[in-house]
């Protein structure tokens, strides 16, 4: 059998080590620590968002968003549909109401003129939603400057899902820059991982520094333990910083693998099928975290996402089905939504092919032969 090909797999640059060492030989294995401090200045730095907390999840740092935001229990969310269900759970933690919102087709993210009549719809309704959710999904950023100018018309915040976008921007504008606030993921599969991780990232320090107050425990200033607030204990620990600074170095060169990948399929798989990508608007720039292809079976003679994922199984080849959306999900399809079926058809024929910066070409040949074959 072929060694097996991942979809986005882990990629060490060496660097990590020298840090995960300092944070041993220095005895720092707290979720505190020199590594965590310097981490979030590298984030600040490649953002260029003024202040950044280090977290243990990207779906810890939307918890903590929406808990400054003031969403409460009964409280509607506007949220993105076509998005991985970390992106809603916090909503749900809670006990708020996520109102589910289509995809336009050029970025595949949050549909702006869906988004302004949903929110005209609930506030008809008395139910003026307290945060917007877009996400930049598989790298690519949403249409973000006409969904902020939407949100400014209303006042309503938003809190940009930037998890898969590190590294992406749109007109020279960093992805994560634009909203009140803004979440990152450090996942094993994300494109830079500390083995676990998020962060929280804002321009204004109020909201950081209460969302590294709430991450270790909401603790009173007292020699003592005393608490006026539920606490969470949702801090990055020392020695995945380490990891993180590490991963940091290599950051701009990941994204310029990640983008290569995606070449090599663009140039080679469209001379043989009617496979269609997703391209970048103008202005916009993806760091392709995932590359992923629609395959229509009507154009390709009845070869469905499926038949093209179950063929590479067989080679040791993972793929992946797009992310299937929220409003079709079992445990949130009684929530509210605005759809226009732009994800269930993205769902229904998209496939996310292997796309880790550390592929080789002879990893890349194996996929591209394999499609070339059932074709
Ligand atoms: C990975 C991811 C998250 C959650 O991040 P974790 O660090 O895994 O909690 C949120 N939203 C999207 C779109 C993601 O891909």
């Amino acid at each position: 059998m072929n060694p097996k090909i991942w979809l986005s797999s882990p990629h060490m640059s060496g660097g990590e080590f020298n840090f995960v060492r300092e944070a041993f030989d220095t005895n720092w294995i707290a979720p505190l620590g020199p590594h965590v401090n310097g981490f979030e200045h590298d984030l600040e730095a490649f953002t260029g968002v003024k202040y950044a907390a280090a977290l243990s999840s990207g779906t810890a740092a939307l918890h903590l968003a929406l808990i400054m935001l003031g969403v409460q229990a009964g409280d509607e969310v506007i949220c993105q549909s076509f998005t991985f269900s970390a992106t809603a759970n916090p909503i749900v933690y809670l006990g708020a109401i996520p109102v589910f919102v289509d995809s336009e087709a050029e970025t595949w993210n949050m549909c702006p003129d869906l988004l302004e009549q949903a929110i005209k719809e609930r506030i008809a309704k008395g139910r003026k939603p307290k945060a917007i959710i877009p996400v930049h999904l598989y790298g690519m950023p949403a249409k973000i400057e006409r969904i902020l100018e939407i949100a400014r018309q209303y006042e309503i915040p938003v809190i940009e899902d930037a998890a898969e976008a590190l590294g992406s921007s749109v007109n020279g504008k960093n992805a994560g820059s634009f909203g009140l606030m803004a979440v990152l993921s450090f996942n094993g599969n994300k494109i830079i991982t500390t083995s676990g991780g998020g962060a929280l990232i804002s321009d204004e320090e109020k909201f950081i520094d209460q969302a590294r107050f709430l991450a270790t425990q909401a603790r009173d200033p007292a020699p003592h333990y005393q608490h006026s607030q539920i606490g969470y204990n949702y801090r990055m620990s020392n020695v995945c910083a380490g990891i993180g600074r590490g991963q940091m170095q290599v950051l701009g060169n990941r994204v310029a693998q990640r983008r290569k990948v995606y070449e090599t399929y663009l140039q080679f798989l469209p001379e043989f099928s009617h496979i269609e990508f997703l391209q970048e608007p103008q202005g916009y720039f993806s760091n392709r975290w995932l590359t992923t292809i629609l395959a229509d079976p009507q154009k390709n003679n009845g070869i469905t996402r499926e038949t093209i994922r179950l063929n590479l199984e067989k080679e040791n080849i993972e793929s992946r089905p797009l992310w299937k959306p929220m409003h079709l999900q079992p445990v949130f399809q009684n929530y509210p939504n605005y759809i226009n079926g732009v994800s269930e058809k993205l769902f229904n024929n998209g496939l996310c092919l292997p796309s880790g910066s550390n592929l080789t070409k002879d990893d890349l040949d194996r996929v591209i032969v394999n499609i070339k074959k059932l074709f």
